[in-house]
């Protein structure tokens, strides 16, 4: 201890800003003033690490450049090196083989959960439960800095409405408000109130626009208003940065023309200027090299020089800032200041991690043994996997299943799919490791349980890298399947997408159910209708047959590690499901995008101002199930909306009440939803917007009174200047079970 203290003390003499008792501030100042330009510039440039560092050096190209680079200096992060052993090699050569010995940031996508996976996040934001949604970025921070990491690229906080987007499954759904409750929650779970061992950076990604892609069609352009990035994409980023947060990922799209990785508008006005956010931005995967084939930047240097003018402060595995920008800055092309604010952002976060003071925090052997995949982490992401469920039908109350005697067929390739509950990024957890369906009704040892796989999804293997082809020539179990559906008094379905056919780069145009599975559920049905049908899936699906004939249906999405366990507590009563719909459900393709808080037309609107007349000529016009919809086992009945005053001054709290009473018989939890509507305004406003939202639990006969409070930062809205704007005038509202359905008053503001 004492040669440690001697040897501690003089480091820290020779190099000043290891000092720990000044400001973080100056010592960023004292670091900095010892750097030469490459070194500033290596702080700005970060490589994917998928070699084994410890192993043998690599022979030749690019993963040799890498290696020595880091021990030049030249390199600020490293993503995807991961486990502490190779973390910690990589952070020696980084702090013991550099002239400053500046540790290194480890980045990885900690998307849902390290190795014990939580639910996909849009199935958690289904659950509209802030503190469990929290705690499961906690468990997530939990495994990923016991194996050595520090930053992780989430929470992705792209608001999207369009189904066919793979990316949807993780995001929060359609809603800004809903999305920014969520995008705090995350934060707050990944980053803690301060940065002990256990907590790593987040990223709110991706900024900004993504989730607009036009059609749902991955890396597409984005154009779109003013008002509407302001009101309805920018909110979850804000929110974010609010939050604390230390880092933005920026994104792959182009805005309104100029790509968001070269966007001065987007980093440098609204971000780190209106926002005042301090922390830093990484670029997505070599989006600043995509700045050349996006056609917005003639060569290499040129698009350095864009993305570090437009904010862009650290460099994803392009590896061009490296090579360009300490040319540019001698050349008098890029300024060195901006390289130097873009390196104390990138440092201020290094020193707010306690790296410099302690480069191995997150390097403890005892840790990873201990706190990965540990028997609380899995206790902790069943639960969020129980919250998740949305149940959407419960016609002849099929459900709960009783748990003895009933004789069950349980059918679907997916049933019995360890995989596909993983859902798309999971990149530290094994294949196969879910707990299916299966497996999860096989532990209510009393009923007579039959499984029949029915179909496959996929004909070949499901993985990250192959497009999953599916299966529409094979039919050769759809026999043994209907003699089981025969026998059994009730039949359990598990249908929808294999884990890998949402997520990155996996967009599709059809939204059924993929495969010859609509085929199966249609012929089982005529043997046997006492069907529950359990979709696992990554996205809404358009299940319009399935919705009018199928008497109960539960969407379970790609509910992680402890899947099968969740949906069997809900099958069989032990859990009310209680989630309800984050992003609104397609009655078709070809209606998306849909969502609930559109514009009205120009044409007349239905008696309750809140349904648009513009359709199509052969669909109904409202989505199959609405933003907010979910039923429970038990019934909810609402009564007594009160506003405090039939009018306001701007300023003044408005307090709105709503008596909510379970009616049914079983005890249950509600999301009581407050919706507004501003029908006269200087810029069109959405015919409804949630604005506020209680979980409640009710025992059954219980009643409870719902507080809502409005201020004006929930009745205005931002115009195409990005002002904020109060107008007076009337105001509708509604507070209910679902965006479509509630009890409506109304208010005036002055
Ligand atoms: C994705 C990001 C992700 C990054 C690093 C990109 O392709 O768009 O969301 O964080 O890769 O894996």
């Amino acid at each position: 201890f004492l040669l440690l203290a001697i040897y501690g003390t003089s480091y820290a003499q020779t190099k000043k800003y290891l000092d720990p008792t000044k400001p973080t501030e100056e010592r960023i100042s004292l670091l900095m003033k010892e750097m030469t330009l490459e070194e500033k510039v290596g702080q700005m440039n970060q490589y994917n690490g998928s070699w084994d560092v410890t192993g043998p050096k690599p022979e030749s190209g690019s993963n040799e450049e890498k290696y020595n680079n880091i021990k030049k200096g030249w390199v600020g992060s490293m993503l995807t090196v991961r486990g502490v052993k190779e973390v910690r090699a990589v952070q020696k050569i980084a702090v013991e083989e550099t002239r400053l010995g500046i540790p290194l940031l480890f980045g990885f996508d900690v998307i849902h959960g390290y190795k014990t996976l939580n639910p996909i996040p849009l199935a958690e934001a289904a659950s509209w439960d802030l503190e469990a949604i929290k705690n499961s970025a906690g468990v997530a921070a939990l495994e990923a800095s016991a194996s050595g990491l520090n930053w992780t690229f989430a929470p992705n906080v792209d608001i999207s409405n369009d189904a066919r987007w793979g990316r949807v499954m993780e995001g929060a759904g359609e809603d800004p408000y809903l999305g920014s409750k969520i995008a705090t929650a995350r934060v707050k779970g990944f980053q803690g109130e301060r940065f002990d061992h256990t907590k790593i950076i987040a990223c709110a990604k991706h900024f900004a626009g993504y989730g607009f892609v036009e059609a749902g069609r991955d890396y597409n352009s984005v154009d779109m208003s003013n008002s509407k990035l302001y009101n309805t994409v920018l909110p979850p980023f804000k929110a974010a940065s609010d939050a604390g947060i230390r880092t933005f990922m920026n994104s792959f799209n182009t805005l309104n023309g100029i790509p968001a990785t070269g966007n001065v508008f987007l980093q440098r006005d609204i971000l780190k200027g209106s926002w005042g956010f301090k922390g830093f931005v990484v670029s997505d995967w070599a989006s600043i090299a995509e700045m050349i084939t996006h056609g917005y930047a003639a060569d290499r240097a040129d698009a350095a020089k864009k993305a570090a003018l437009a904010g862009s402060d650290m460099d994803m595995e392009s590896n061009i800032y490296v090579t360009e920008l300490a040319k540019l800055v001698k050349n008098g092309s890029v300024k060195e200041s901006v390289i130097d604010d873009a390196v104390r952002r990138i440092l201020r976060v290094k020193f707010e991690l306690g790296l410099f003071d302690d480069p191995y925090k997150y390097c403890d052997e005892a840790r990873e043994k201990s706190d990965i995949g540990s028997k609380a982490n899995n206790d902790d992401v069943l639960d969020m996997a129980k919250k998740s469920i949305v149940l959407l039908k419960n016609d002849k109350n099929l459900l709960p299943l009783k748990k003895s005697g009933a004789k069950i067929a349980l059918i679907g390739a997916l049933a019995n799919d360890k995989n596909s509950p993983l859902g798309s990024w999971r990149i530290a957890a094994d294949d196969n490791t879910a707990v299916s369906v299966l497996e999860g009704m096989q532990q209510y040892k009393n009923s007579a349980l039959v499984y029949e796989k029915g179909t496959d999804v996929a004909t070949n293997k499901q993985s990250f890298l192959d497009e999953v082809k599916v299966n529409t020539t094979d039919f050769s179990g759809f026999e043994a399947a209907k003699k089981a559906a025969k026998e059994a008094e009730i039949v359990v379905m598990v249908l929808g997408e294999i884990g890998f056919q949402s997520g990155e780069a996996r967009s599709r145009t059809e939204l059924a159910l993929p495969g010859n599975q609509q085929q199966l559920l249609e012929e089982v049905y005529k043997v046997n209708p006492n069907i529950v049908l359990v979709l696992n899936n990554g996205r809404p699906l358009s299940i319009p047959w399935a919705a009018e004939h199928i008497p109960a249906i539960v969407e379970a999405w790609q509910l992680g590690t402890q899947s099968g366990n969740a949906i069997a507590q809900v099958l069989y009563g032990d859990y009310n499901p209680s989630g309800k719909l984050p992003m609104s459900f397609p009655r078709n393709v070809g209606q998306c995008p849909i969502y609930y808080n559109l514009y009205n037309t120009g044409r007349p609107t239905d008696k309750d101002n809140n349904v648009f007349w513009s359709h199509y000529s052969d669909v109904e016009k409202t989505p199959l199930y609405p933003f907010g919809y979910g039923l429970s086992y038990t019934s909810f009945d609402y009564k007594n909306l009160k506003i405090s005053k039939p009018s306001f001054q701007k300023g003044e709290k408005i307090e709105i009440s709503v008596d909510v009473a379970n009616t049914g018989k079983f005890d249950g939890k509600e999301i009581v939803q407050l919706y507004i509507n501003d029908p006269v305004a200087s810029i069109a406003r959405p015919v409804k917007e949630l604005k506020g939202f209680e979980l409640i639990e009710l025992k059954k006969g219980e009643t409870k009174t719902v507080q809502f409070i409005l201020t004006d930062k929930e009745l205005g809205f931002y115009d195409n200047d990005g002002k904020f704007l109060v107008e007076p005038g009337q105001f509708n509202i509604m507070a209910g079970w679902n965006s479509n359905n509630g009890l409506t008053g109304k208010f005036e503001l002055k």
